[in-house]
């Protein structure tokens, strides 16, 4: 079973599309900001640490993500595979990952790259409610829940994220140029990057994505 990393700038689709991935292959769905947005809610010490930086757009310190990660990756339903959303950002994350799986017997089998033009990202996110309960996303204009405010999932309350406001989500777009980008050539030069285009239905991401996970890279 695989170990995928799912890349994109923040409104890609990373989240939405990393769930039905792990569904679909049968591994969990790892996603740092989820895990960090838990720490949050429940006011652990990592938790009101980590906020300061989630509230500004900002990376949380790498020590800090990584050992999260890691912790949730040495649990039983992870070691033989997930898939991986928003972690790693930085190259010193990604190196941490491949140290820990290498241990284990595995590598990073891929990195799929969503690719969304800045503009198209800005509106997803200035319209984006996500499920409190499951974590689904829909957006106010070109996905809307069939009751405001309810998931049609579970029936769980919708929230707008803290961090989706313009001054933040700029800020966010800029640290995923500078910080993660770099992250695409440290997974091109070992051959696994492919890139995906993450513009369209929904369904029709995810095919390209799943054609992205299982083939041979380009
Ligand atoms: P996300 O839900 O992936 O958009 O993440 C929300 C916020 O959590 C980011 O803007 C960062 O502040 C923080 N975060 C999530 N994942 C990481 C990571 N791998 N490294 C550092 N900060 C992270």
């Amino acid at each position: 079973m695989p170990y995928l990393v799912l890349l994109g700038a923040p409104g890609s689709g990373k989240g939405t599309q990393a769930s039905v991935l792990a569904k679909a292959l049968g591994v969990p769905h790892v996603a740092s900001g989820d895990l960090l947005r838990a720490h949050v809610a429940q006011q652990t010490e990592l938790g009101r640490m980590a906020h300061q930086y989630m509230t500004r757009g900002e990376l949380v310190p790498d020590d800090v993500t990584i050992a999260m990660v890691m912790e949730r990756l040495d649990q039983p339903d992870a070691r033989q595979g997930a898939v991986l959303d928003g972690f790693p950002r930085t190259v010193v994350q990604a190196e941490a990952l491949d140290a820990r799986l290498a241990e284990r017997g595995a590598g990073v089998d891929r990195a799929l790259l969503l690719v969304v033009p800045d503009d198209e990202l800005v509106r997803r996110l200035a319209g984006r409610w996500l499920c409190r309960q499951c974590g689904a996303s829909y957006h106010e204009v070109s996905n809307p829940p069939r009751q405001p405010g309810r998931c049609d999932r579970c029936g769980g309350p919708l929230f707008q994220r803290d961090d989706d406001t313009p001054t933040v989500v700029r800020k966010r777009l800029a640290v995923f140029r500078e910080q993660t980008l770099p992250l695409l050539d440290y997974y091109r030069r070992q051959g696994k990057l492919v890139e995906v285009d993450g513009v369209g239905e929904i369904a029709q991401v995810r095919e390209a994505l799943l054609a992205a996970a299982l083939g041979t890279p380009a």
